[in-house]
C-alpha cells in the first residue's frame, strides 16, 4: 500500500474553523485526521502541504517512522504549528491502518481496557445563579464531574479582565457551588493562563479544602520552575498540557509533580503515536489523561480510541450539554461520527476511528478568526 495524497481542508464547521487532513492510498483506503492549533489553521495547512511532498509514495503501515521523519527532517526539529500537522496526518495514518486491517484503532495501541470513555463537561453561564443551575443540569443528565467555564471568571463584555477582580467573584461563587452540588461531583476551574504565579496563589488559598477537585492552568506553562513555585502555595490538583507539543514538553510536568492531570490533546501533541508514550510515562507516575477535546468530531473519536486503550484514564472533554447543541458538529459533513450516550462516548468496534468526513460537503471556507485580545483597565495586554 502507499500514500497518493496528503490533503489539507482548513475549514469552517459550526461556529469554528476546524483543520481537517485526508490521506488517500492506491489500496483505496483512507483515513482522516484533525489538527488541534486553533487559530493558526493556514499556518497548519501549509506544514501538511510540505510534508505531502514526501509521504506520497510512502507506506502509510509505518506511521511511527514516518513520524520520526516528520518531525526530525525539519532539522529545527518540534514547534507547535509542525507537530500539529504531524498530529492530524499521523491520526489519518492510524484511521488508514485500522481499516486495512479491520480493526478499530484502539486494536493498534494495545487493546481495549474499557467499554466506554467518561466526560467532563462544562458550564456556559457567567459566573452566578445560572452556573450552578446548570452544573445541576449536568449532574441530572448522567455527568459526574464538570468545569465551570472560562468565560465564568469574570471576562467583562468590552473585552476587559482584571485578574484581582475575577478572583475575588470567582472563590465566592465556586464556594456556593461546591455547597449546592455536593460533595460527589468532580468540580474544576479552567483558568485559561490567565494568572500571575501570586494571583493563582491567591485563588486557591481562597478555596476552602474540598471546593475544586483540579485547577485547569491557571498560568502559562514555558516556565515549568513556576508551577513549582506555584505548587508549593496550594494543594488543589492541576490539570496542565492542552498545548503541549510533544512528550518532551510534558517531561517536567510530569517527573516534577507539576501536573495531576494529563490535558493532553491528541491533535497538538504529535497524534497517536507520542500521545501512547505520554500516556505511558504518565502511567508511571500513577497519573491519568484527561484530554483536550475543543473542536471537531475526528478529535473526539480519535481521544475515545486513545482512552479506550489505556488504563489511566480519567474523562474526556465534551462540549455537549443538556441545553444547548454541540456547535462542533455537522451531520452533512460528518454523516457517521461518535454519539454520546449517558454522559459517556461506547467505544466503537467497526475498523478505523468510526468517524466519516463527506468531502463534497467541505464547502464552507476558512473565516479568519482571532481569538479575543483581552486588555486590563489600564490598557496593557492580557490573556484571553
Ligand atoms: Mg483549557
Amino acid at each position: 500500500m502507499k500514500i497518493t495524497d496528503v490533503k489539507p481542508f482548513p475549514v469552517r464547521v459550526g461556529h469554528r474553523n476546524q483543520m481537517l487532513v485526508k490521506v488517500e492510498t492506491d489500496a483505496g483506503i483512507h483515513g482522516w485526521g484533525e489538527s488541534g492549533v486553533s487559530g493558526r489553521e493556514l499556518a497548519v495547512e501549509g506544514a501538511v502541504k510540505h510534508y505531502a511532498q514526501f509521504l506520497i509514495g510512502r507506506d502509510p503501515m509505518r506511521r511511527g517512522a514516518l513520524w520520526q521523519e516528520m518531525y526530525r527532517g525539519q532539522y529545527f526539529e518540534g514547534g507547535r504549528i509542525l507537530t500539529g500537522a504531524i498530529s492530524a496526518i499521523d491520526i489519518a495514518l492510524h484511521d488508514v491502518a485500522g481499516k486495512a486491517l479491520g480493526v478499530p484503532v484502539y486494536e493498534l495501541l494495545g487493546g481495549k481496557h474499557r467499554d466506554y470513555v467518561p466526560t467532563f463537561a462544562t458550564t456556559s453561564a457567567p459566573l452566578g445563579p445560572q452556573m450552578i443551575e446548570q452544573g445541576k443540569q449536568l449532574l441530572e443528565a448522567g455527568w459526574t464531574a464538570f468545569r465551570m467555564s472560562s468565560e465564568s471568571v469574570g471576562i467583562e463584555t468590552d473585552r476587559l479582565y482584571e485578574p484581582r477582580e475575577s478572583i475575588a467573584k470567582t472563590a465566592g461563587w465556586f464556594i456556593k457551588a461546591r455547597e449546592a452540588l455536593g460533595r460527589t461531583a468532580v468540580l474544576g476551574v479552567d483558568y485559561h493562563h490567565r494568572l500571575s504565579v501570586a494571583e493563582a496563589a491567591s485563588f486557591c488559598q481562597m478555596m476552602p479544602p474540598g471546593t475544586l477537585d483540579f485547577v485547569e492552568e491557571p498560568i502559562r506553562d514555558e516556565c515549568p520552575d513556576a508551577y513549582e513555585a506555584l505548587r508549593k502555595m496550594t494543594d488543589i490538583p492541576f490539570a496542565i498540557g492542552e498545548e503541549f507539543s510533544s512528550k518532551w514538553q510534558f517531561l517536567p510536568y510530569i517527573e516534577r509533580g507539576l501536573t495531576n492531570y494529563a490535558r493532553l490533546d491528541v491533535c497538538n501533541v504529535g497524534g497517536f503515536t507520542e500521545a501512547m508514550k505520554v500516556a505511558g510515562w504518565a502511567e508511571a507516575h500513577y497519573i491519568d489523561l484527561m484530554p483536550h477535546n475543543p473542536l471537531g468530531p475526528v478529535c473526539t473519536a480519535a481521544s475515545v480510541h486513545l482512552g479506550a486503550a489505556v488504563p489511566n484514564f480519567a474523562w474526556l472533554e465534551t462540549f455537549k450539554s443538556p441545553w444547548a447543541p454541540d456547535r462542533h458538529e455537522d451531520p452533512r459533513i460528518f454523516p457517521k461520527m461518535l454519539e454520546l450516550e449517558d454522559a459517556r462516548f461506547p467505544v466503537p468496534d467497526e475498523p478505523g476511528l468510526g468517524v466519516e468526513v463527506n468531502e463534497a460537503a467541505l464547502t464552507e471556507p476558512f473565516r479568519f478568526w482571532e481569538a479575543p485580545h483581552l486588555h486590563r483597565r489600564d490598557g496593557s495586554y492580557t490573556n484571553w
